[in-house]
């Protein structure tokens, strides 16, 4: 048995990882996965409470989707979609997609990851702008707290504080309101009211910037890794209206959100939204392959198509895209998920996912426990009347988090709150057995708060 890795002294750049708990503890080396757990190099088992990176969703051993890997690696293990050649798997696949999409579509690009697929949707909408006589439309419009991606465009369309690391966001990049109604409702204020002042927000922006220097607006319909934060009643409702009186496209980032994780197909269903570009990644192959996914409506096809054709092509492209193994995994999994029974799983066991979730706000330190379908978050507080945090140093969501990894569950500490977003494939005993470890956790990191507080 190899012995664990201490102080963080192997090789590898640990991406987004906590370095006082990696020096103090190492990395957890994960050995292999059975089900919706996974075991590290000393045996320890835990309850992925987080699909791994909200991707793997149909456990970590499923045989069906090993077994179309294992095919298409047989048939044909490597192609590109360049110069007009592609791989079979490739077509069927964009068509599965077009067929499904929450909004008429025409076309699919791909690409290998979530930063990817919006990097080129950033690219096809100044592409259009370009060709149409707009070359002053380049501003994209995205939210303060969202998650798109870590590229040096997605990243700026990241609404975090992180990226003032780095110099960014870059200057074509613009932030409109959190629409988090706990953290952002003003006293009194109900969700509606919240929604309508985002879109007033919204509105009151375009015009500061000018409507026609505008070239689309990106949001996931559930922010992710903005700490699961569904929108409020009303929300898409109040700003689509905004975003179509000024021609500003839509882009749905459904990385998290698509093929199941918030009860319905896609987080655009379940919040009406009418995106006009959809992008795809995580979900779609179940963690098992690196894939992101562009779906567009015939009104954006039509517009990339007539652009591309000043230049007889398409002019972007990633080398491993429309990777014909990932594809025969992508069909898979959504073979699984809409025939297989996955989705109707999802909407059967969610209710007792949730309930158990929403009983935990009268835990004296959770602020907020919000969430739809199988995903969702608590907010933890020092105070919940006035919804103050614990002192950052007091790295409280990082101890809840240290303490469910002892107990056999991983849960992800995200700023002052903690995610769970487990294996779609997750039994209502195995939510029970999440939520009793969570729940023992918080007893006891509030235990050793309070005495940090005396
Ligand atoms: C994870 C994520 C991305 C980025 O995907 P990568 O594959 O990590 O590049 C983009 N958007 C959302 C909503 C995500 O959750």
């Amino acid at each position: 048995m190899p012995a664990p890795i201490k102080n963080n002294v192997s090789a590898f750049l640990h991406p987004f990882s906590h370095m006082p708990t990696l020096a103090e503890s190492g990395p957890v080396v994960i050995d292999h996965g059975r089900g919706i757990y996974v075991f590290d190099e000393q045996g320890r088992k835990y309850l992925e409470g987080n699909s791994g990176l909200w991707n793997v969703v149909l456990g970590f051993d499923n045989p069906a989707l090993v077994a179309a890997a294992r095919e298409a690696y047989a048939k044909l293990p490597a192609y590109h979609a360049f110069f007009g050649r592609v791989a079979r798997a490739g077509l069927d696949l964009a068509q599965r997609l077009v067929d499904m999409a929450p909004m008429p579509a025409d076309r699919v690009f791909f690409a290998n990851s979530g930063s990817e697929a919006n990097d080129s949707v950033v690219k096809m909408l100044w592409l259009m702008a370009e060709a149409e006589g707009q070359p002053q439309r380049k501003t994209i419009l995205t939210r303060w707290n969202s998650y798109h991606g870590t590229t040096v465009m997605t990243a700026s369309l990241t609404g975090k504080a992180y990226n003032q690391a780095f110099g960014l966001p870059l200057a074509q990049v613009k932030y409109v309101m959190n629409p988090h109604h706990w953290r952002e409702g003003r006293p009194g204020e109900s969700e509606l009211e919240f929604s309508a002042r985002c879109a007033a927000d919204l509105e009151a922006r375009i015009t500061e910037l000018g409507a026609d220097t505008i070239a689309g607006f990106f949001a996931e319909p559930v922010m992710g890794a903005g700490g699961v934060v569904p929108p409020p009643e009303g929300y898409f409702q109040a700003i689509q209206p905004v975003l179509r009186r000024h021609g500003i496209p839509l882009v749905a980032d459904e990385v998290i959100c698509g093929f199941g994780r918030t009860g319905e197909r896609w987080g655009s269903i379940t919040y009406g939204m009418t995106p006009d570009i959809v992008v795809a990644s995580k979900v779609i192959t179940a963690g098992f392959f690196p894939m992101g996914a562009v779906i567009l409506s015939p009104e954006i096809t039509a517009r990339v198509e007539a652009a591309s054709a000043k230049y007889d092509e398409f002019p972007h492209g990633f080398t491993t895209g429309a990777h014909p193994v990932g594809c025969a995994i992508a069909m898979a999994v959504l073979d699984q998920i809409e025939q297989g029974g996955i989705l109707k799983h999802i909407q059967a066991v969610s209710p007792l996912f949730q309930r158990r979730l929403k009983a935990l706000a009268d835990h004296p330190m959770v602020g907020e426990a919000r969430g739809i379908g199988l995903m969702g978050a608590l907010e933890i507080v020092a105070d919940k009347p006035t919804k103050q945090a614990f002192p950052g140093q007091w790295d409280v969501s990082e101890k809840i988090a240290g303490v469910a990894l002892k107990h056999g569950l991983i849960v992800r500490p995200l700023g002052s709150a903690v995610v769970l977003a487990p294996p779609f494939i997750i039994t209502e005993a195995e939510i029970d057995e999440l939520f009793s470890i969570l729940e023992r956790t918080l007893d006891e990191v509030h235990a050793s708060v309070m005495k940090l507080a005396a």
